[in-house]
Order: structure tokens, then sequence, then C-alpha cells
């Protein structure tokens, strides 16, 4: 349920090495280091499982849950216009890290993606994150 070699097990899980939003025994939240939009978070089972296929029936339908509770709160605290929520499965369906994770991206009217994808500075993430957390904190599902 750990793989040395899986960036999220050793940097997000592991290490901490993130701008967390949520967490719990089973499931992380945290910002993307390269968001293509502000408040782009993503949503990960500590344990790794590679995608839709063999993740965990129970932890998925716990993930889900946070990822309404984390939409939700970035709808409230980012004042966002709308959400796209995304999961890639394999290589030739772009995901890029090979752990389950689901993309909870905020959208504005007529702002456009930044598909560029500059890496982040964890001090500008944090802040982000600080008010996500806050508003996590209102949620009830
Ligand atoms: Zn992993």
């Amino acid at each position: 349920m750990y793989d040395e070699t899986c960036v999220f097990c050793r940097e997000i899980a592991n290490k901490g090495n993130a701008a967390f939003v949520y967490g719990n025994s089973n499931i992380l939240a945290f910002m993307d280091n390269a968001p293509i939009e502000e408040g782009h978070v993503l949503v990960i089972p500590r344990n790794h499982y590679e995608n839709i296929y063999d993740v965990d029936k129970d932890i998925y339908l716990e993930l889900q849950l946070a990822v309404k509770r984390i939409a939700i709160a970035i709808r409230e605290t980012l004042k966002t216009d709308g959400l796209n929520i995304g999961q890639n499965n394999g290589r030739v369906a772009n995901q890029m890290v090979m752990h389950y994770h689901v993309h909870i991206i905020p959208r504005y009217y007529r702002k456009k993606i930044n598909w560029e994808r500059e890496t982040a500075r964890i001090d500008d993430l944090e802040i982000i994150a600080t008010r996500i957390r806050a508003g996590i904190k209102e949620v009830e599902l």
C-alpha cells in the first residue's frame, strides 16, 4: 500500500510535503504544486492505488464525499463561478502520477485555464490552502 517510487506516496503521504487542505487516516487533499488555476486541489487515498480499476471500494466512496465537501468549500471561499472535477486513468488518458487522484479545478467566467502549469511557490499555495481549510470546517454534508 506504499510505493517508494510513487511521488504521492513518498512526498505527500509519507513526508507531508504539500500545502494540505484536508486529511484523515484514509484521505489526503492538497494544493496541486503546478496549478492550472488558482485553488487547484488534488484528493488522493493515503494508500497507493493506481487508478479507478484497483482503488478499494470503501476508500473510493469516502474519497468522493471528501471531494464534495472540498468542492463546496472552494466555491464558498474562493467565490468560484464553477468547478471542474477530473480523474485520469492511464497514460493515454493523461494520468501523470500513477496514484489515484481527483482534480478539483476552480473556474471563473471568461478566464481560460493555464495549461502551462508553472510550479507555484509553497508559500502562495499555503495561503490559499489556509482559506480552503477554514471553509471545509463550515461544510456539512
Ligand atoms: Zn502512491
